[in-house]
């Protein structure tokens, strides 16, 4: 067992007796955010009356989000699905009739053990983060469709991009522990809106701003996090690699690299000098459009850390892989932290993501050996992000059968997916035999032909690590589930016995699987009684080298990259649909959240829609300016892809050529029935295959409201 490091508990944070009155039960949030928040819910008879951050967690502080702290609306939402629907309307048309469990169930097996005769990679499983948990995101659902033989999904929807790009430079989503930010110096938050989706980290940086840290932001767009930082490069999408470059030319030229650590604890330093040495911040500057008295001055101030001998700490987010070259960019950000010796600090070096950090029993939890036990024991994978496609492909030998059967669970493809045309068209299609387990009537559940109600977070059990910290949480049902809804983990139980899969793994219940997820190496009881563990992870974890690579090396220069005829540096490549190449469309396009939203999760949730308001498009004023637009307008946002109608906002947060769309809305929620996906393509990624949703040229009008 791995030594496990606990917080002490504090007074009335202790699970209570369920049966009184009024308890409290721990929980973990289940969404897509690194700060993974611990929380105690509060019930009485019966009932979640209130729902706090667990003072207990260090990593919580006691604090949840605006969204989050209003769970409970969502989780007593008067729209909350409550039981089984089946389709009388047309596709898309979100008519339903209720029907019991065992009649949709019973004919949901029949249809897929039809399907499964004939060739099981016709039925596709959909799934991403509506919840992080490990036991409602994959774990019995992973064991179900393995051991049918269903097409794999290759889920790259979010991260993979930036995944590649560390596994290929430290080895592994590894990075510093996130609570050491307080103690930097110097703070690149790049690619992060920080106050709007990763709070608890934001508080570290606030720490260390007051100690006297010097925080920079790195973003096209002039987030809340940008405005309250000392410094921000407002650099266009798809250029990071460019600035980081750049930083490494001027740490090369002033002497601030740190030759020992480079020596003894990365490999392919030589060609990566001589790549930098290419790339003057005035070549970059140009790149990136940003001047370039702030990139040196930017270098400098590293520079100065590192002469100081003080801690240079990045937190960098995912917004700067969605453009063709994100996994480079990736990679090339990574490499800064070796070259001027940042990981000699516990303060500094990098965070993307730390669940590399977990020791998870994949293989015991998801069962992949199940596969061969199925009649397709190597199937295919399909990429998540090219859903629409693929929808609508027929069979050949080279895709092998057409998609028949979609089960989506914890995702809502048709608001999020990229070029929605084409996602919608699929999901249109009536040979196409769609079921969505679903906490609300989404604009996916719309196309279903048997719409399931899932439980939320309150309901079930469930396991969680996080990306953005280092401690497991346990999340404890804290109420009975609502009307007919049932854990994902029931349905796919429910599924196996009605296909005949008499494995022993189905009969596991769902606490067995949360014991299952990390076996021994996290202590149990102490979850059930805490409600939080910590891992046991070193201070600085590459102060001495270390890395998980095959070298035990920052790979500055990657041979497994080489090896797959790749450039082995960090390349710097221009978008798919770089600025200033396309005359009709000359505006590029990012869409991240809004604030109040979390991808498409909350946009139902009255309170926090109302704080949004409606679909809005940020523009700089010259060029809302040079269209004819003013505040408040209704504009048209537009490309060879599609048309997305929306509200034009001059808030002073675009930047000059670079529109904002702020996601996701519901697209039956927008002005004319789509969302900002209606123009993002669906083209893949440099290292990953991941989609390119920042990489998205458009041109903009103003139309009558
Ligand atoms: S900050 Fe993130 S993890 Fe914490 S409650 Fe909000 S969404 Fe959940």
């Amino acid at each position: 067992m791995l030594a496990i490091a606990v917080s002490p508990a504090i007074p009335g944070a202790e699970p209570t007796d369920e049966h009184s009155a009024e308890h409290v039960v721990f929980g973990a949030c289940p969404h897509d955010c690194p700060d993974t928040c611990a929380f105690v819910t509060t019930v009485r008879d019966g009932r979640a009356v209130r729902l706090q951050g667990n003072p207990d967690h260090a990593q919580t502080g006691g604090v949840l989000c605006t969204k989050v702290s209003r769970y409970l609306e969502r989780v007593y939402h008067p729209e909350r699905l409550l039981q089984p629907l089946r389709r009388v309307g047309p596709k898309g048309s979100g008519r339903f009739e209720p029907v019991t469990w065992e009649a949709a169930l019973d004919d949901i097996a029949a249809r897929l053990r039809a399907l499964a005769a004939r060739d099981p990679q016709a039925i596709l499983p959909y799934s991403y983060a509506g919840t992080m948990g490990l036991v409602q995101g994959e774990g019995m659902a992973a064991r179900f469709f393995h051991r049918l033989g269903a097409s794999l999904l290759d889920r790259t929807i979010c991260a993979s991009a930036g995944a590649a790009g560390l596994e290929a430079t430290l080895g592994g989503k590894v990075g510093m522990r996130v609570e050491h930010f307080a103690e930097s110096r110097l703070i690149l938050i790049w690619g992060s809106n920080s106050v709007g989706s990763n709070l608890h980290f934001w508080r570290y940086a606030q720490q260390a701003k007051r100690a006297g840290a010097r925080l920079v932001c790195i973003d096209p767009r002039r987030t809340e996090t940008a405005e309250k930082c000392h410094e921000h490069l407002a650099l266009l999408p798809g250029t990071d690699a460019a600035l980081a470059y750049a930083l490494m030319q001027q740490c090369i030229v002033h002497d601030w690299v740190d030759h020992d650590y480079v020596q003894r604890h990365t490999l392919g330093w030589e060609a990566l000098r001589a790549r930098a040495l290419e790339w003057p911040p005035q070549r970059a500057a140009a790149v990136c459009g940003v001047p370039v008295e702030q990139i040196v001055a930017l270098a400098r101030d590293i520079g100065t850390c590192v002469q100081r001998r003080e801690p240079v700490a990045i937190r960098l987010n995912y917004g700067m892989q969605r453009v063709r070259g994100g996994g480079n960019a990736v990679r090339a950000v990574a490499c800064l932290p070796a070259v001027i010796g940042a990981w000699r600090h516990r303060a500094g070096g990098l965070l993307l993501s730390s669940s590399g950090s977990y020791p998870v029993r994949r293989e015991a939890l998801f069962r992949p050996d199940l596969l061969q036990r199925s009649p397709c024991p190597q199937p295919r994978v399909i990429n998540m992000s090219t859903i629409g496609d693929d929808l609508l492909r027929p069979a050949s030998p080279d895709f092998g059968p057409a998609i028949e059967a979609l089960i989506v669970y914890n995702s809502n493809p048709v608001a999020v997916a990229p070029e929605s045309a084409k996602v919608v068209r699929g999901f249109a299609r009536e040979d196409l035999f769609t079921v969505v387990l679903e906490q609300f009537c989404t604009d996916t559940a719309d196309y279903a032909d048997y719409v399931l109600p899932a439980t939320t977070q309150l309901e079930h059990w469930d396991i969680h690590l996080s990306y953005g910290h280092t401690d497991v949480l346990l999340n404890r049902p804290a109420i009975a589930p609502l009307g007919q809804a049932r854990p994902n983990t029931w349905v796919f139980r429910e599924l196996a016995r009605r296909l005949g899969f008499d494995d022993p793994c189905f009969a596991d219940d769902d606490e067995a699987l949360c014991r299952q997820a990390f076996g021994e190496a996290v202590d149990f009881d102490l979850l059930l009684a805490r409600g939080h563990v910590t891992l046991a992870l070193p201070e600085a974890p590459f102060a001495e080298g270390g890395f998980p690579t095959p070298s035990g090396k920052c790979e500055l220069a990657s041979p497994r990259l080489a090896a797959q005829g790749l450039d082995p540096l960090p390349a710097v490549l221009p978008n798919h649909e770089a600025p200033g190449t396309d005359p009709r469309h000359p505006l590029a396009m990012i869409s991240p959240p809004a604030r109040h939203f979390l991808n498409s999760t909350f946009v139902n949730v009255v309170s926090l829609r109302d704080a949004e308001g409606e679909p809005l498009l940020e523009m700089h004023p010259e060029d809302a300016a040079a269209r004819g637009i003013a505040d408040g307008d209704w504009v048209e946002v537009f490309n060879d892809r599609g048309r997305h109608r929306t509200r034009a906002r001059l808030n002073g947060r675009a930047r000059p050529g670079v529109v904002v769309g702020l996601g996701i809305w519901w697209r039956k929620m927008g002005a004319d029935g789509t969302n900002v996906n209606e123009l993002t393509s669906q083209a893949l990624t440099d290292l990953g295959r991941a989609p390119t949703f920042y990489d998205c040229l458009v041109q903009v009008r103003r139309v009558p409201a």
